[in-house]
């Protein structure tokens, strides 16, 4: 069993703030995106590593293509159009392909190797971690419609694992534009995805109190 890994990385960060994209910056002296590629690389099933990016950044990527053995590609509009056009680039003869969020640089491998674990048995799975809050349905952001109960709800993470070909099926079809991660496009096409407990700790950086943070975990996991 082999896989390779998509690391969409092709966002502009604009809820950020940072002058480029947060992706991009300097985490515990590596750019953020390479603590995922570290991750991965220690995987002997990992076969290869896709890093999508912005175009303005694939000439300065090529350093990295070198040191790290990845494969560099341009990223698209949506997120979605990223996945796309990395997932072209996946090689013949993978049976499995991991989506993961270039901004989600505390994920472990032992995390990735969990959720590939499940995606081989049931063919596809992803990282998740179960609501810590009272979760609350509103449509205006005002008046609350209902309380659901946390115990059913979990937040998306990333890795997300899929067989191949579940993966490229779904892809090579119209893509919804409220999608926000891969997962919906398989459930929607009746493919069963499982959940993986992956706990609090792959969260996406996302504002600048997530980067304080993820810089402190680093810190203390070194
Ligand atoms: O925007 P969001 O934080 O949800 O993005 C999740 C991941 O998808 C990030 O790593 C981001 O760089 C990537 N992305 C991308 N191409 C886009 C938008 C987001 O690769 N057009």
């Amino acid at each position: 069993m082999n896989f390779s890994a998509v690391i969409v990385a092709g966002g502009s960060g604009k809820r950020f703030g940072a002058k480029q994209p947060k992706q991009f910056l300097l985490l515990n002296k590596k750019q953020m995106f390479l603590w995922s590629v570290i991750a991965f690389k220690k995987l002997k099933e990992c076969k290869q590593i896709i890093l999508v990016v912005p175009e303005d950044k694939i000439k300065f990527m090529q350093k990295y293509k070198k040191i790290y053995g990845l494969d560099i590609v341009c990223g698209g509009k949506e997120r979605y159009d990223s996945v796309k056009n990395g997932l072209e680039y996946v090689k013949d003869n993978i049976d499995f392909v991991a989506i993961h969020d270039g901004a989600r640089p505390l994920i472990t491998s032992e995390i990735i190797k969990k959720v590939l674990t499940v995606a081989v048995r049931y063919g596809a799975a992803i990282a998740a971690s179960v609501a810590k809050d009272s979760i609350k349905i509103s449509k205006d952001g005002k008046k609350i419609i209902k309380s659901t109960d946390r115990n059913t709800v979990w937040q998306a993470q990333t890795p997300q694992i899929f067989k191949t070909k579940i993966l490229k099926k779904v892809y090579s079809k119209k893509i919804p534009k409220t999608i926000t991660d891969d997962s919906q496009l398989v459930e929607k096409s009746g493919e069963k995805v499982m959940l993986v407990d992956a706990g609090y700790e792959n969260f996406k950086v996302t504002h600048p109190m997530d980067f304080k943070l993820a810089e402190l975990i680093l810190k203390k996991r070194n």
